[in-house]
């Protein structure tokens, strides 16, 4: 049989469904009609280091001018140069997400390796290395599934980058950040990730993408950051699924 056989036979037995609702979909697109128009992906201008929607359609003073910044990333300055997100933490940018992150939707990686792709495209860089934000090993064995990390092959998948899921490890466990302030989430995270050992060479000069699910205050990806720039890595960017409410 021929691939376009066997596509069909397997469109057949298992035909597309929708990540939002399950209803049956023409093509293997992700989400249906109503379900994409309820999902808030991020267009037009957006802040340069997170990713979040800036208010005004165009990219202000054409070529050569300042990339812009929001509020939270000009008042807490970021450990790495640019940033991106696919889309808001909100309604079925929300669900998405923690159906991703409990494990039970894979078949949220594939399109999500697309759309972190699409968003993404400003910032990617020659050679550049994608590594995910790690879970503490005790989590990993909790929930079995590091939902940044399938993120990051679903990237690499798409973009043909090079991922690694083994340079950053968590060098302590952290109580879960949901609920703390976000000084509490920067003090509690500070130095909580690390180089694993032997991983240096991997990153000196490169440039290297950390991909994470949400970004809400930037605790894990401040973390990660300053772990890459102290051992070497060239220039650190972030890219997200989905950018949580307007951080402060
Ligand atoms: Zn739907
Ligand atoms: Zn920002």
């Amino acid at each position: 049989m021929n691939g376009g056989v066997v596509q069909s036979v397997l469109q057949t037995l298992y035909p597309p469904r929708c990540l939002g609702c399950g209803a049956r979909v023409e093509s293997d697109f992700g989400l249906c009609g109503p379900c994409w128009r309820e999902t808030p992906f991020i267009s037009g201008l957006v802040c340069d280091a997170c990713g979040i929607p800036l208010p005004g359609e165009q990219e202000p003073g054409g070529p050569g001018a300042e990339p812009a910044q929001c509020d939270a990333c000009l008042v807490r300055v970021r450990p790495w140069a640019r940033g991106r997100a696919a889309m808001l933490y909100e309604s079925m940018g929300r669900r998405l997400v923690l159906g991703l992150k409990h494990g039970d939707r894979h078949d949220v990686l594939r399109p999500a390796g697309r759309w972190l792709a699409r968003a993404g495209r400003e910032i990617f860089a020659r050679n550049m290395l994608i590594v995910p934000v790690p879970l503490h090993w005790t989590r990993l064995v909790k929930r079995r599934f590091n939902q940044s990390a399938h993120l990051a092959e679903a990237l690499a998948r798409e973009t043909g980058l090079r991922h690694r899921p083994d340079v950053l490890i968590r060098a302590r466990a952290t109580p879960s950040l949901g609920g703390m302030g976000h000084d509490h989430r920067f003090q509690t995270m500070a130095g909580a990730i690390t180089l694993r050992e032997g991983q240096r060479r991997r990153i000196a000069g490169r440039p290297v993408l950390i991909v994470d699910d949400v970004m809400t205050s930037g605790a894990s990806l401040s973390a990660a950051a300053e772990a890459l720039v102290t051992h070497g890595a060239a220039e650190v960017s972030i890219l997200v699924l989905a950018r949580a409410g307007r951080a402060t």
